[in-house]
């Protein structure tokens, strides 16, 4: 838990989110600014900055992320989407909370 993130502060329920998921390590809500139909972030409630903080110690928590986003995605209608973790200012991340972001619906994502 940090103090000042906002990802911890909604895995914490402080901050309202619209949850997909949630189980002991993990909580899934959908993004405030979604750039698809659905579109939903995969957070673990552990604190960890990005994937540049993760070591071995965290590797059955980032599989089971990955491994839970076609499950969602198919709950949430999907027969296909997209994933993403940006990771530092220059990935493109701006909330410094590991997070895997889940999209589609809608006609084809564009390639970029
Ligand atoms: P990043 O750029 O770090 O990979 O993605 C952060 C994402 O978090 C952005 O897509 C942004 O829309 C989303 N986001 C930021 N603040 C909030 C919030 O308070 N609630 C929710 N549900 N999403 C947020
Ligand atoms: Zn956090």
């Amino acid at each position: 838990m940090s103090d000042d993130c906002i990802f911890c502060k909604i895995v914490k329920g402080d901050i309202p989110s619209k949850k997909v998921y949630e189980d002991e390590d993990v909580v899934v809500f959908n993004d405030i600014r979604p750039i698809a139909p659905v579109h939903f972030m995969i957070v673990p409630r552990l604190h960890v900055a990005g994937l540049n903080d993760c070591d071995a110690a965290h590797q059955s928590l980032l599989g089971k992320m990955l491994l839970l986003a076609p499950k969602l995605a198919a709950e949430q209608g999907l027969q296909g989407f997209r994933t993403m973790i940006n990771t530092g200012r220059e990935g493109g991340q701006e909330v410094f909370h590991l997070h895997v972001h889940v999209f589609g619906g809608g006609s084809t994502l564009p390639k970029t």
